[in-house]
């Protein structure tokens, strides 16, 4: 198929590059020419514009920071500009409302648009290992699926459109709470006398296990390879983690659900933010050493 991809970044690199792998036809665009660069290295044409980019396409696929820069993209430069009937897919995190203003207008335009954000980071979307979380009409997701199973080993239908977006929140509301317990478990044990090692491997096999500790180590030299082995450098920027923290609260907020941990959490993370933003959301640990 020939498919758009606008966003190039941690996450939309990889992604951009296992859809050249399953042998589709890329057409990249992101505003950072070094972003561009790599894509064109992973076999991908790349464009000036993102209405170049959807020009003719089957399918466009859209991994972008925030709600807002999504909106204006697809409304200034895919919408009208990709070919009726395409099929609009928005991995990006963002919130529930925009999600569904936007599969609107895009179905008024004759397009069929899904929300499909996507959990995993960056080491699952460089190996075409994510899980999709897809909100949409059952035609919405019989399209998205065989393009998004190109980048993923799950593709789950969570619903009608923005339900996609309501799955990733609550997942990063669970995320964010366990990966700041497993720092405070470490961080005592590290009091306590204990060697992280050793605790890792009691916990890990214990009840306190999370992704957050096996998949994610927050400690240096423990665990499988994470973004606190690279000083927290990559991985999963604390600013976007925030940035679902409070997409989250706000989805509380409106639909009356009580979320204390959740509150909680967000206020951490503002606060860790102010200096670490860039830093990978683990490093929250170093606040509780
Ligand atoms: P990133 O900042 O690395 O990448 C975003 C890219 O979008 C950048 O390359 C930027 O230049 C580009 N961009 C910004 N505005 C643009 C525009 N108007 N047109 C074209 N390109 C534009 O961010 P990321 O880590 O790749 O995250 C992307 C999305 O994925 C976010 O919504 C994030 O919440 C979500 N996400 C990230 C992770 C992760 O581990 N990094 C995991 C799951 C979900």
């Amino acid at each position: 198929m020939k498919i758009a991809f606008i966003g190039l970044g941690n996450m939309g690199g990889g992604m951009a590059a296992n859809l050249v792998k399953a042998g589709h036809e890329v057409r990249a665009f992101d505003l950072a020419e070094p972003a561009l660069a790599a894509a064109r290295e992973n076999g991908c044409e790349t464009f000036g514009t993102a209405k170049e980019a959807v020009a003719g396409v089957e399918a466009a696929v859209s991994m972008l920071p925030n709600g807002a820069i999504v909106k204006a993209v697809y409304e200034n430069d895919v919408f009208g500009h990709a070919p009726e009937g395409a099929a609009l897919l928005d991995c990006s995190t963002i919130d529930v409302a925009t999600a569904r203003e936007l599969s609107e207008e895009a179905g008024a335009q004759g397009y069929v648009m899904a929300d499909a954000p996507v959990s995993g980071g960056i080491a699952a979307a460089n190996a075409g290992t994510l899980t999709f979380m897809v909100g949409g009409s059952d035609e919405a997701f019989s399209r998205a699926e065989p393009i998004l199973a190109a980048m993923g080993k799950a593709v789950i239908h969570a619903g009608d459109s923005g339900a996609g977006e309501a799955a990733k929140l609550c997942n990063n509301l669970i995320l964010a709470a366990t990966m700041i317990a497993t720092c405070e478990g470490f961080a005592l044990a590290e009091k306590l006398g204990l060697d992280p090692q050793v605790f890792y491997d009691i916990s890990s096999k214990a009840t306190g296990q999370s992704w957050s500790m096996t998949s994610y180590c927050p400690v240096p030299g423990v665990g499988p390879q994470s973004p606190s082995d690279n000083d927290y450098q990559g991985g999963f920027a604390t600013a976007l983690m925030l940035k679902d923290l409070k997409l989250a609260m706000e989805a509380a907020e409106t639909s009356g659900a009580p979320t204390p941990l959740g509150r909680h959490a967000k206020e951490l993370y503002e606060a860790f933010a102010a200096e670490n933003g860039g830093l990978d959301f683990s490093a929250i640990i170093k606040t509780l050493r």
